[in-house]
């Protein structure tokens, strides 16, 4: 059975298409400048050499129709006909209160994943249109709309409410939804099959960390808590974002610099975190360069970063009354030994000692990387959330 993974930005679409019987990629790609001059179509096909097409997509729906088109063509295709495919999985960022888990969509779907726009207004737009778009150029198949938000839902209210007047709750639900859910989804599970955990007797923390970062604690396979809030702002430092901040800073910038709070928060989401604090770059391999050159901010940059980690894995222990495994994914957590190892000094509370020579092996793949007596597994999971839309579109498709 083959499906088609879709991730759609407003002027951007990835693809992935799956044979599930594998779980093997039988092709990616990404049109680029939809709907801007220069758009472009990479495509990269699984055992032949990958291609550019230069050609005009002035809307969603000229992608998806040149993306199916490459998919069967002769020379850099991989099936023959477009009826090869069995369902699409859509990426939608905002699923608000109401998704729980993925849905096959229908109109009602739609109509939720537009009303959640309030919340996401630059990605909940764009992932409909690329629905939208699957829809017209793929009418028999099923699509499904798996949600960053979905894997969060699970939190008690004592985790996702926010102390303000409980009426922003009831009359806009301003709450704690977080992101990342099928990345915190994916890890979590992995990493309770690789500490040979009891699913429901697990008590995980993923350190999902990035541009973007998030941190979730998975009590028995359901999350708990989460970092992120009611948008990626809070929480982590990230590559731009500052995360968790006194909101009293936002009047404060504002007034000193005649600023109004669009301008602060903009400010917050793209001038700060590890980019604002070193003044260098939202790139940790830049800022760790410097760091090493003798660069006192950016040192002060990764140490806070890692800090702040530390911080969250401590409260998400407190939380579910310990914990039984770590895991590190996504750009940084999944590549960056030295910050893994600078984040892991902090947990010697925990009894967790970690193997240098391990944590230094595993760069972009799946390992352990606390020694054999530690108390608690730490490990590094490779991220894939494409495929695990795949498996939720599977899963409501069979
Ligand atoms: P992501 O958003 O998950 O793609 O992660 C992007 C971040 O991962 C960037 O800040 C990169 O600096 C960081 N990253 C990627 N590869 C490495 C690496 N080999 N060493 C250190 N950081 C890396």
């Amino acid at each position: 059975m083959k499906i088609l993974v879709i991730n759609c930005g407003s002027s951007s679409l990835k693809y992935q298409l799956f044979d599930m019987e594998h779980e093997t990629v039988l092709a990616k790609g990404l049109c680029e400048r939809i709907g801007i001059d220069g758009s472009a179509l990479t495509h990269k096909p699984a055992g032949k050499d990958s291609c550019v097409v230069e050609k005009a997509m002035p809307d969603h729906k000229v992608a998806v129709q040149m993306v199916l088109d490459m998919l069967v063509d002769p020379v850099h295709g991989v099936i023959s006909d477009v009826s090869e495919i069995t369902a699409v999985g859509h990426r939608v960022v905002h699923g608000g209160q109401k998704y729980v888990g993925s849905v096959v969509v229908d109109e009602n779907v739609i109509k939720a994943i537009d009303e959640c726009a309030d919340f996401a207004p630059l990605h909940n737009p764009a992932n409909l249109t690329g629905i939208e778009a699957c829809q017209h150029a793929m009418p028999g198949v099923k699509h499904v709309a798996v949600f960053d938000t979905a894997f969060h839902q699970t939190m008690p209210d004592k985790a996702f409410m926010y102390a303000i007047p409980y009426d922003y709750y009831d009359k806009y639900g301003v709450r704690k939804y977080g992101f990342h859910g099928t990345s915190h989804a994916f890890v979590s599970k992995k990493a309770i099959e690789m500490a040979g955990l009891d699913k429901d007797n697990s008590k995980v923390i993923v350190c999902h960390i990035g541009n973007g970062g998030s941190c979730s604690a998975v009590l028995n396979g359901k999350c708990v808590d989460t970092s992120m809030g009611l948008t990626p702002l809070e929480g982590l430092i990230m590559g731009t974002r500052s995360g968790d901040i006194d909101a009293g800073v936002v009047q404060y910038i504002a007034n000193k610099e005649g600023k109004d709070v669009n301008e602060v928060l903009n400010i917050l989401n793209k001038k700060s975190g590890l980019l604002g604090l070193s003044g260098i770059s939202s790139d940790f391999r830049d800022v760790t360069k410097a760091s090493k050159e003798g660069n006192n901010q950016a040192e002060i940059a990764l140490e806070a970063f890692a800090y702040r980690v530390a911080k969250y894995v401590g409260s998400y222990a407190a939380a579910m009354n310990g914990v039984d495994a770590i895991a590190f994914t996504a750009g940084v957590g999944e590549n960056d030994a030295p910050m893994r190892q600078r984040i892991c000094k902090y947990f010697g509370y925990l009894g967790i000692t970690i193997d240098a020579d391990a944590n230094d092996k595993f760069r972009g793949t799946e390992g352990v990387i606390s020694t054999a007596d530690s108390k608690v597994k730490v490990m590094v999971i490779p991220t894939n959330e494409e495929l695990k839309i795949a498996q939720e579109t599977l899963e409501l498709v069979q």
